[in-house]
Parts: C-alpha cells; sequence; structure tokens
C-alpha cells in the first residue's frame, strides 16, 4: 500500500498458556480512520498496545511510516495513545496537562503553551484551558486528552475504547467530532472498539477481530453488506442468518445467508407475492418490539430458524405493529440481499 502508516506482519503475542494475537496481517494507509473491532477478549487492545510499544511481540514485525519499529521503545515511536480513563494529571489545568505532553516530548518552553491553546481550539475548548479536570464534564476531559495526543502531532493516533466512559448521546456526538477532527487534522487513528455502530459510523476501514485473528477488513459498507463469514454477519449487525434445512427450503439452496433486518418486508399472510426476484417466507410473529421510529418484529418461521425484520414506523403506531404479536406473516426479501456467508458461527 503506497504511503502506509502501520504494516504489521505476522503479529503474535502469547501470555503464558493465553494466545491473545494469533497471527495479525495489517495495513493502514496514511490518514485513515482504521478500526479495531471484537468481541471481548479478541485482541484488539493487545494489537493496539503492541502498535504503541507497550508490549513485545512474541513473533513478527510493526512498521510505522515503513520504518521497523519492532524493537524500539514507545517513546522511540510517531505513536500517541488516548486512553479510556484519559490519563489526565488532576492538579494541573487542561492548559498544563496539554503542554505537559509536549514537554515530554522535548519541544521548547516557549512553543508549549501556544501549541497547547491551539490544540484545545481544535477540540473546542476554547476558554476552558485554565480549569482543571475535576471543573470539566466527562467529555470535555475526553476533549482534553484527545487535544494532548494533537499537539504533539503525532504520525498515528492510537485511541482504545476512547468514548466507552461517556454516556450514549454524548457518544453518539463524539463520534461524529472525532471523526470531522480526523479529517481535518489528517492524522492516522487507530480505534479499538466493541461497539460495531461506533466502528461503522467513524471508520474509513474496519479489522474484525476474532480470538486473535483478523476476521475480515473492509470499509464499513464491505464489512456490512458483504460479511465474509457468518461471524462476521452476526457480530455487525443484527444476527440474522437462514442455514440447514429453513435455508434450503426457503432459498432452494443450503448453507449459512446473512438477510439485514431492515431489507426485510412484513406482509399479512394472504397479502399479494412480490416479483419472482423476491424471496419469501411464512412464520408466525414470535415477538413485537417497538422503537419508536422503527419496530423490530422477530419471527418464526414454517422452515424452522428465526428472522428478525425492521420497519420503519412511517405510519403504523405502536399498537398497529403490536396487533402483530402471535399473527401469521410472510416476509419478502429482494433476493440481490441475500449474501451467503461460509462457515459456521
Ligand atoms: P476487551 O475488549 O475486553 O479489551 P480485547 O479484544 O482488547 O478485549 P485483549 O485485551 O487484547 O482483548 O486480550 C486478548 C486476550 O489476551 C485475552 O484472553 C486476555 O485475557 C489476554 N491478555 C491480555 N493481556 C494480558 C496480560 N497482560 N497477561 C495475560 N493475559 C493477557
Amino acid at each position: 500500500m503506497e504511503g502506509s502508516a502501520i504494516r504489521l506482519q505476522g503479529l503474535r503475542k502469547t501470555f503464558g498458556e493465553t494466545t491473545a494475537v494469533a497471527g495479525v496481517d495489517l495495513e493502514v494507509g496514511d490518514g485513515e480512520f482504521f478500526s479495531l473491532l471484537g468481541p471481548s477478549g479478541s485482541g484488539k487492545t493487545t494489537v493496539l498496545r503492541l502498535i504503541a510499544g507497550f508490549e513485545t511481540p512474541t513473533g513478527g514485525s510493526v512498521a510505522l511510516g515503513g520504518r521497523d519499529v519492532t524493537d524500539l521503545a514507545p517513546f522511540e515511536r510517531d505513536v500517541h495513545t488516548v486512553f479510556q480513563d484519559y490519563a489526565l494529571f488532576p492538579h494541573m489545568t487542561a492548559e498544563q496537562n496539554v503542554a505537559y505532553g509536549l514537554k515530554v516530548r522535548k519541544v521548547p518552553k516557549a512553543e508549549r503553551l501556544v501549541r497547547a491553546r491551539k490544540a484545545l481550539t481544535e477540540v473546542g475548548l476554547d476558554g476552558y484551558g485554565k480549569r482543571r479536570p475535576a471543573a470539566l464534564s466527562g467529555g470535555q476531559r475526553q476533549r482534553v486528552a484527545l487535544a494532548r495526543a494533537l499537539a504533539g502531532r503525532p504520525r498515528v493516533l492510537l485511541l482504545d475504547e476512547p468514548l466507552g466512559a461517556l454516556d450514549l448521546k454524548l457518544r453518539e456526538r463524539m463520534q461524529v467530532e472525532l471523526k470531522t477532527l480526523q479529517r481535518d487534522v489528517g492524522i492516522t487513528f487507530v480505534l479499538v472498539t466493541h461497539d460495531q455502530q461506533e466502528a461503522l459510523t467513524m471508520s474509513d476501514r474496519i479489522a474484525v477481530f476474532r480470538e486473535g485473528r483478523v476476521e475480515q477488513v473492509g470499509t464499513p459498507a464491505e464489512i456490512y453488506e458483504r460479511p465474509a463469514t457468518a461471524f462476521v454477519a452476526s457480530f455487525v449487525g443484527t444476527s440474522n442468518l437462514l442455514q440447514g434445512e429453513s435455508a434450503r427450503r426457503i432459498l432452494g439452496t443450503g448453507g449459512v445467508h446473512s438477510i439485514r433486518p431492515e431489507k426485510i418486508r412484513v406482509h399479512k399472510e394472504a397479502a399479494l407475492a412480490d416479483d419472482p426476484g423476491h424471496a419469501t417466507a411464512t412464520g408466525t410473529v414470535a415477538e413485537v418490539v417497538y422503537l419508536g421510529d422503527s419496530t423490530r418484529f422477530l419471527v418464526d418461521l414454517d422452515a424452522g430458524g428465526r428472522l428478525t425484520a425492521l420497519q420503519q414506523n412511517l405510519e403504523s403506531s405502536a399498537e398497529d405493529v403490536a396487533a402483530y404479536r402471535g399473527t401469521r406473516v410472510r416476509l419478502s426479501w429482494h433476493r440481490r440481499h441475500t449474501v451467503q456467508v461460509p462457515g459456521a458461527v
């Protein structure tokens, strides 16, 4: 890859009997927003720590900007890590916290304060420089930690679940802000998250981790619409798989198939059939989950198995959709939205 910021080759890390990273090859482009997504214990944080230099690999190599840094100490690498707990000094003001990061990087004293103020402006904290962390909200503290990371203008910024401590609303706002900020400063971001929505919202590309390995690398759309394995299909988005006998009866072919819930329409059983481009399946509504803007229907299929369908509540009210519980329905979706995935979950 031209202008590769990070290149991991055959990366392995074991802790005693535990294999945390089982052979990872990855390349992250310059200026990319790249996420490591996976369930707890899949090795994401360990990969991040290997890039930062906080861990030494059992095997393989780490290169940054085309230079092998496998044997270099963390401070010799042009990366900065933002941790979930922000790691701010409580006795220092926001400005001093940011400037301290520059001191460690040996930036001359006169320059530190100017750059610290500029970094605080970048993250939208103009006027908060004199406050101590205790006088800032969670989101503002997170911004100070970001400013400290950005002030040093590292080549790569590593973020370990940086929004994990924030409430949902603030987290969603920060996701958008973080993405905009990254685009503006042009620094390569590598984000560790177990939250698929977060990864889909912010990333240029995502690597999906499972048991120390990368299961798939792709853009959010590729990962979501073309999951390479059954694991990716069920980890990213709602698990909605047809397999075995029910797949044979409904789709006319065996194997494992993924269909996204929002692609499936719910009709009364007696409604007219769709055109031949559609797959259909009859069943009974086991559960109706009213979500305000949309409704989730869990349908037990006559052919076996269960599918979830998600419908926008364009005209239907909560009472309308609740009436579906226990009724017979016919599901339909366009055949091109059926994605065959290798393997079992
Ligand atoms: P989470 O989302 O929960 O942080 P993760 O995907 O980041 O999970 P890692 O923290 O990389 O996963 O851990 C991968 C595996 O390695 C886990 O089984 C973990 O228990 C183990 N592990 C990680 N660090 C150490 C360590 N210092 N000593 C022993 N085992 C470790």
